[in-house]
């Protein structure tokens, strides 16, 4: 297959940017889409050409089918990545795009439409022996049939969207007389989200956590994994903090997980990168969930760990490259750990707080990365998603890395909008997330939002501790000091007052 030399990112944020840095590196040109809300935003210009795509509603721009391959065709792009969300698990955007002979950075059209519906990718990945969570195979309208159905297979039980993602239209039922109730409200969220009220039931897990499966195939039949994520920090069914390694799989429960994925994977044909997501019970049983079929938020912490970069390994694959590697020759090196700073706030149950980034300052230092798609001043438009940035930091051990993510976050500056910033404080600080003892009920556990209501004396007292230190440095400087010392101190007071 000939070389990509144009690529049109179909998407916004810090993932279009991220995807736009690595194919500049490549030396190949890149196109921003972008909407009406986000003319000023940084993926718009940090890209070699730009063109509007419509209004600010992502009906009418991101996920505008015609729109996009207009401006592909405009700028001559060879290729398109489609990023995460927006069009990025659409069977049918990746066929039009293929349908107009441009690249589709991504999987086949056919492993996304299987892989879409997780009721067809638990029957596909049976067949290879992966385990799965108890329950039924079949979408279920009937809420009598249903309830027996559940009865059979043990409260709890989850409902879920046949369709779902983002964890909408999932409802977990305690007992038998919640049953209704929940189905009707899986339903019609499921509904709404999807276009599509299909539901199924699945055994909940007692003490779940979230492991995932980063996999990459090529288009030569060719599949690896790149060790594990552990994303079981959620609330609302969604991802906030994520680390890899996981503090709970063992090598040999690694090579079982990996494998099981690999061949997730090879039940779609897959190529490209995917992730194949696991639940893992109290003892350890792990059991398929499905898997997504696109790069995933979280990918950086398995680019720390590996050393590897993503977004480029999926341009040379949908180049028709090799992989440059096999299985063996894949390590990891110590730990890496991701939070999702969201515009929500943590004292108002996550609410969203969209707003101006009145002040916008990163952190910066050893084993840090910053992926974001904002400058100090900016609006945060409330027609996407309200992340504003992933904070990631690498460090030999996972105690380590902790403690360079606590050091992170005090040294983010954000005013203007609540941030999930201070709740990250919480969990990392938390002694069961220390220890590696929690599950996906960690929030529902452990946090109530009266807990960040002592972060500010914290702070005081940190800040307190910081000025006597300094105080104290002072006067020793005084003693030896040249009047240019003092301008020097006079500097650092300032910026701690
Ligand atoms: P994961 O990648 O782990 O599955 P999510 O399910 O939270 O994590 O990620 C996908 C979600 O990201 C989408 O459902 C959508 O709500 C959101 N999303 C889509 N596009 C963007 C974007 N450009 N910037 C931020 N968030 C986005
Ligand atoms: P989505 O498409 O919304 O990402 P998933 O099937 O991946 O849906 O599930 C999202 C989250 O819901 C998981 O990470 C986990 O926390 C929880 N979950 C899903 N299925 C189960 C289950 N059977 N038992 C317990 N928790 C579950
Ligand atoms: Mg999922």
């Amino acid at each position: 297959m000939k070389k990509i030399t144009k690529i049109l990112v179909a998407n916004r944020g810090e993932i279009a940017l991220r995807i736009m840095r690595s194919a500049r590196e490549m030396g190949i040109r890149t196109v921003a889409v972008f909407s009406e809300a986000d003319r000023q935003a940084l993926h718009v210009r940090f890209a070699d050409e730009a063109v509007c795509i419509g209004p600010p509603p992502s009906s009418a721009s991101y996920l505008n089918i015609p729109a996009i391959l207009k401006a592909a065709r405009l700028t001559g792009a060879d290729a398109i990545h489609p990023g995460y969300g927006f069009l990025s698990e659409n069977e049918a955007f990746a066929r039009a795009v293929l349908d107009e002979g441009i690249v589709f950075i991504g999987p086949s059209p056919s492993s996304i439409s299987l892989m879409g519906s997780k009721l067809a990718a638990k029957k596909a990945v049976e067949a290879f022996g992966v385990p799965l969570v108890p329950g039924t195979s079949e979408p279920i309208a009937d809420p009598v049939a249903a309830k027996k159905l559940a009865a059979r297979i043990g409260y709890p039980v989850l409902i879920k969207a046949s369709a779902g993602g983002g964890g909408k239209g999932m409802r977990i039922v305690n007992r038998e007389d919640e049953f209704d109730e929940q189905m009707e409200r899986a339903v019609s969220e499921a509904t709404a989200a999807f276009g599509d009220g299909s539901v199924f039931i699945e055994k909940y897990v007692s003490s779940p956590r979230h492991i995932e499966f980063q996999i990459f195939g090529d288009t030569h039949g060719n599949i690896v994994h790149l060790f594990e994520r552990e994303c079981s920090i959620q609330r609302r069914h969604q991802k906030v903090i994520e680390e890899a390694p996981s503090s709970v799989l063992t090598p040999r429960l690694r090579q079982a997980m990996g494998e099981a994925a690999i061949n997730v994977a090879r039940s779609a044909q897959y190529y490209g990168a995917g992730t194949v997501e696991f639940i893992l019970d109290e003892n350890l049983n792990f059991y398929f969930l499905e898997m997504n079929t696109r790069l995933q938020v979280e990918h950086p912490v398995t680019e720390m760990i590996t050393g590897l970069d993503l977004v480029k390994l999926q341009i040379q694959v949908a180049q028709g490259e090799k992989l440059p590697f096999s299985q063996s020759d894949i390590t990891m090196h110590g730990h890496a750990i991701e939070i999702r700073v969201y515009a929500e706030d943590p004292a108002n149950n996550f609410l969203p707080d969209v707003g101006r980034l009145t002040t916008y300052q990163r952190p910066q230092g050893h084993g840090i990365r910053v992926d974001d798609g904002f400058e100090e001043g900016m609006e945060i438009p409330v027609h996407y998603d309200p992340m504003i940035a992933k904070l990631i930091a690498h460090a030999g051990s996972r105690p380590e890395a902790i403690a360079k993510m606590l050091r992170a976050i005090d040294e983010y500056r954000i005013t203007g909008v609540a941030t999930t910033l201070p709740f990250c404080r919480f969990v990392l600080r938390h002694p069961a997330f220390y220890n590696g003892k929690f599950d996906t009920r960690f929030v529902e556990q452990h946090y109530r939002p009266e807990k960040l209501v002592h972060e500010p004396d914290e702070e005081t007292v940190e800040v307190a501790a910081a000025l006597a230190a300094l105080a104290a440095s002072e006067s020793e400087r005084q003693v030896t000091a040249l009047p240019v010392a003092n301008q020097v101190s006079k500097w650092k007071l300032n910026r701690l007052y």
